[in-house]
């Protein structure tokens, strides 16, 4: 672990690590780890990962997960509950109890948020989703409702981290362009998603926010990285999840 990184907010809990900020507000908040097995995508057997799902649902108290088809890309959707097929966006928000939003992750940062009136979201954040915005497509979502952003708090779960995030020079002119969240290090140059989503919902009036500060490829949870791949290529992948109790 690199030594200036601020010490992990997000805690170990039945296999699941937890935002203390969201989960505060009454809301089941997290990330999976190994432990419960590989969620969506990957090269694990899909039928594998929907009884995992399945089970970590029941597990939270839902009857199933809202999730999206995921793309790097910025669009955002309503989501009441799971359907199939879905929807093709990176980031979705609901007002209902009893829902369960899903995101899958690897290396990508898991963007959770609430507004404190019943409405919540989650997005899917790598370096492309991060360049497009979708962090802010999320909050604007949730004010287009009347959300008093002001009132909403972030948590940006685990995923790749600026200790680990190694990007070439022709990516990195391109994230440049977004802040100071490209840094020169000893072996490369590296790319913080932590900082640069932090940054993009502070411009968007958001004041709370929590960072787990938990690198998926050296951070020590138990958790799968797609830059860690073993030596046959295989990972799996984690599940962000946010919801309020049924
Ligand atoms: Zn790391």
């Amino acid at each position: 672990m690199n030594q200036d990184l601020e010490p992990p907010t997000w805690t170990l809990r039945d296999g699941t690590l937890r935002s203390p900020l969201l989960e505060a507000h009454g809301l089941v908040a997290g990330f999976t780890t190994r432990a419960l097995g590989s969620m969506a995508g990957s090269v694990y057997p899909e039928t594998e990962q929907a009884a995992n799902r399945d089970a970590l649902a029941r597990r939270l108290g839902f009857d199933a997960i809202a999730r999206v088809k995921q793309v790097h890309g910025n669009s955002i959707v309503r989501a009441d509950r799971a359907v199939e097929p879905r929807a093709e966006a990176d980031g979705m928000w609901t007002d209902r109890a009893g829902v369960l939003l899903g995101i899958a992750a690897a290396d990508c940062v898991p963007v959770l948020v609430a507004d404190g009136a019943g409405r919540m979201g989650a997005a899917h954040a790598g370096w492309q989703g991060t360049m497009l915005g979708v962090a802010g497509s999320l909050i604007a979502a949730l004010k287009a409702d009347g959300a008093d952003t002001s009132q909403i708090v972030a948590a940006l779960g685990p995923s790749i981290g600026p200790c680990c995030y190694v990007i070439d020079e022709s990516r990195a002119k391109m994230l440049r362009r977004l802040g100071d969240h490209v840094r020169e290090r000893q072996g490369g140059i590296v790319f913080d998603l932590w900082s640069a989503n932090l940054a993009q919902l502070e411009s968007y009036g958001v004041r709370d926010i929590e960072v787990a500060g938990i690198c998926t490829k050296c951070g020590g949870r138990d958790l799968w990285s797609y830059r860690a791949r073993d030596a046959e290529g295989r990972y799996g992948t984690q599940l962000a999840f946010l919801g309020r109790p049924p």
